[in-house]
């Protein structure tokens, strides 16, 4: 029909996805938990408390697009009890579980999990030994997430090793509409009886998309297209 696509340069994945994701459930934000994110070389390289759609692409910028979140037993139960839709990803995990590889030593757990186990350990190791002398630990991370929250030690067995992808929540960009949701041409012309709302349209977020905004787009913008349809087949 000729509409016109605005906004494609500030599509994002967003962090924290298990590979090969199924449902919105296979996602964490268990680094906002303490969890740290390392390279398959086993080195972290990301302040883990920034934004899980700006790590999604710094994460795909790794060698081969790898990626892993390593925590420890504590880590684990605190994300239980804090984030109970993960209960899927972290509750009766057994040796058949794909999603995650976990050992009672880190080495190990990240033997398993195809990533460096010496340099996996020894950042782990150096990690740990910033958090307790308190000083700022490389990357900046100086909080568990916005500015809230201490970073912990990662040191109480069993360790987890999570391989972790992006994903894209939201695709930021879309189809241009006007104030009444009608689609637009890029001549600015409206294509008569077609209205585009939600997640379709682009012209919202710009290069941020602040979470709610995929549903209080959709909200707001469908009932404005619902009330243009209403105008539209009146007499
Ligand atoms: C994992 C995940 C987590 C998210 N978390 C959040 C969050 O926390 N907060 C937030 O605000 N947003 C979040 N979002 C984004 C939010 O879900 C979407 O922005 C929102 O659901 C968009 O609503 P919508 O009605 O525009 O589109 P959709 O919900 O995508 O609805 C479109 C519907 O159209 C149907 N359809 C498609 N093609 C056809 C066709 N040809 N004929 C008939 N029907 C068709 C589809 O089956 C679908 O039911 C998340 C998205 C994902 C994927």
């Amino acid at each position: 029909l000729g509409g016109q696509l605005i906004d494609t340069e500030f599509i994002k994945p967003s962090y924290g996805f298990i590979k090969n994701a199924a449902d919105p459930n296979d996602f964490t934000m268990i680094f906002y938990g303490g969890a740290v994110i390392l390279n398959q070389d086993g080195h972290r390289f990301v302040n883990e408390s920034i934004s899980y759609k700006d790590i999604g692409l710094i994460a795909l910028q790794q060698t081969n697009g790898r990626s892993f979140i390593v925590f420890d037993e504590n880590i684990r139960l605190r994300q239980l009890e804090s984030r109970p839709p993960e209960a899927k990803l972290w509750e009766n995990l057994n040796k058949h579980s794909s999603h995650v590889f976990f050992a009672e030593t880190i080495a190990e757990a990240a033997r398993r999990a195809g990533l460096h186990p010496i340099n996996t350990e020894k950042t782990i190791h150096d990690y740990n030994e910033m958090v307790e002398k308190g000083v700022e630990l490389p990357f900046g991370r100086k909080s568990l997430s916005g500015g809230f929250g201490k970073p912990v030690k990662i040191e109480r067995p069993p360790f987890y090793v999570m391989p972790a992808s992006s994903g894209i929540m939201g695709t930021y960009c879309g189809l241009k509409v006007n104030d009444k949701t009608q689609l637009l041409r890029s001549d600015g012309q409206i294509i008569p009886n077609v209205l585009a709302a939600g997640e379709i349209m682009g012209g919202v977020h710009g290069e941020n998309f602040t979470p709610g905004c995929g549903f209080g787009k959709a909200l707001a913008f469908g009932r404005v297209a619902g009330e243009t349809a209403y105008s539209l087949i009146q007499p």
